[in-house]
């Protein structure tokens, strides 16, 4: 990996505005997923090194808090400007560690840095009230606070746009934030902060800690001073945080595991619906909480739909995600790879029919064949969990009233996608799906401007847009007498 400025790979940790190496802890080796080499290590801490972060954004707190919203906007927008002037570099750095397409990198270095953009313009933008009083003497006013010291823990599957979707917010608010990022991605997370150094951010504002999940969670969860947590991850873990954070009775943003239906009617446009499949479910090879993970195709197009589908998946190419012309990376590690080898056998064994693929690509390391399966129905383990990899599964229906219910027979409810021209059935679909986010003609759904979240057992809270900032504020309530 050449970067152009190396000084973006960092193997320290950051903590209060300085660089930390390892402790007794030891290291923790970062490997590339598509070659199986090693790119460097990061330091293994643990509980202390995080109740320093925590005090010492507890301590740069006032003072950031104190700053008007338009000094802070500033900083926000230089850490987006500086994003964008090393977009190649963060680029390079997250597909050598996280094995995504370049092109795919290069559009989440861009979908990173708006979170920045947006939030510094909508920091000037906090405002409160003032309410109709029901006294003569007494006066009601609202006013909007930043709840405090934040924590964030984020997975790998985007490295830097799980980042700055909670640190953007949070800073505009004016709450400082400590990040713990997943073990497999922690230096596109180290690469910010050294541009956060670069744009002004105080010490304390933005610290990362790298190490133990579990020890750095606990401390996070358990720390009175952090008063929010906002958690992107799967359910389980996602749940865990939240009763470790019953005690202390934090705030909470948890944004969790999808399992996103997407349905094709019979009155859909097949070619716009198969380009928005292989979109949103091959992006990322299959990786993303958003990614179709269930693809119910009306009866009458059934057969059509699946052999445009066929030829459409025929032509993505697997490989190292530094090489020109490939879409389709690697998965991040062998388990990722076991699950879905799991689902694609007990679909098989079910009498699902095997359209492409199926089996480890021969590139070997975590690559995996793009695969259809055809045929699958509600009793295989592919319809009620999220298989996070480059596996489609087919299923057929016949009416409306069926699709919906499919669609909604999960315990997840983040997004859902569907394909049809019919006025009245896009209203009635669009209102009777059970999800946060409902993608109509379109596979792709995410931006800045849009809020981010599920229902369900797919979390809590709703990230960028207008509505993400309210997660980092507290309304306080002043009644104002003797006037
Ligand atoms: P995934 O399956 O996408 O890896 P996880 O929920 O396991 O999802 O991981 C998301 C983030 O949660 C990562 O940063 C990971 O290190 C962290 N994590 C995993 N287990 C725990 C835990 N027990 N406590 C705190 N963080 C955890």
């Amino acid at each position: 990996m050449q970067l152009k400025n190396s000084s973006l790979l960092r193997q320290q940790a950051y903590v209060n505005g300085a660089w930390v190496g390892a402790d007794s802890g030891g290291t923790h080796p970062v490997t590339n997923p598509a070659t199986g080499e090693q790119i460097g290590v990061i330091p293994n801490l643990g509980a202390a090194e995080t109740r320093r972060a925590i005090e010492a954004a507890n301590a740069a707190w006032p003072a950031w808090r104190k700053k008007t919203a338009k000094e802070r906007s500033a900083i926000l927008r230089k850490w987006s400007d500086l994003m964008l002037a090393n977009a190649e570099d963060l680029a390079l750095l997250m597909t050598t560690e996280q094995g995504k397409p370049l092109a795919e990198s290069r559009g989440e270095v861009a979908y990173a840095a708006s979170f920045f953009e947006w939030f510094a313009e909508e920091a000037k933008r906090i405002a409160g009230d003032t309410l109709a009083s029901p006294w003569p003497d007494k006066r009601l006013i609202v006013t909007k606070e930043p709840v405090g010291v934040c924590a964030a823990i984020t997975p790998w599957n985007f490295p830097l746009a799980m980042i700055t979707r909670k640190a953007a917010p949070a800073l505009a608010a004016g709450c400082p934030i400590v990040l713990k990022p997943a073990e497999a991605t922690p230096f596109s997370a180290l690469a910010l902060a050294v541009l956060a150094e670069q744009a002004g951010v105080p010490p304390g504002v933005f610290s990362v800690v790298t190490g133990s999940p579990r020890e750095i969670g606990a401390e996070m969860t358990s720390n009175p001073i952090v008063r929010k947590l906002s958690f992107t991850g799967s359910t389980g873990v996602g749940r865990l945080l939240m009763e470790q954070c019953a005690p202390t009775i934090k705030k909470l943003s948890l944004e969790l595991g999808g399992n996103a239906p997407f349905i094709v009617f019979d009155d859909a446009d097949l070619d716009a619906a198969v380009e928005g499949a292989i979109a949103s479910k091959y992006r990322n090879s299959g990786q993303t909480c958003v990614c179709a993970n269930r693809i119910y195709v009306q009866d009458g197009v059934y057969d059509a739909f699946a052999e445009k589908f066929v030829a459409a998946v025929g032509k993505l190419k697997v490989g190292n995600g530094a090489d020109a012309g490939v879409t389709q990376g690697p998965l991040i590690d062998d388990k990722a790879v076991q699950k879905v080898e799991e689902h694609v056998a007990d679909a098989l064994a079910k009498g699902g029919r095997l359209l492409m693929g199926g089996k480890r690509h021969a590139l070997g390391h975590g690559f995996f064949e793009p695969t259809v399966i055809a045929d699958v129905t509600p009793a295989m383990r592919v319809a009620g969990e999220e298989t996070f990899g480059p596996l489609a599964p087919l299923f057929r229906f016949q009416t409306d009233d069926e699709a919906i219910a499919l669609a909604n027979s999960t315990e997840f409810g983040l997004a859902a996608y569907f394909y049809s021209r019919d006025v009245g059935r896009i209203w009635r679909v669009a209102e009777g799906l059970e999800s946060g986010m409902v993608g109509v003609n379109t596979g792709l759904i995410s931006n800045e401007i849009a809020p981010f979240g599920g229902v369900k057992q797919s979390g809590l809270g709703r990230e960028g847009s207008k509505y993400g900032l309210d997660e980092y504020l507290e309304i306080k309530y002043i009644c104002l007498a003797g006037i």
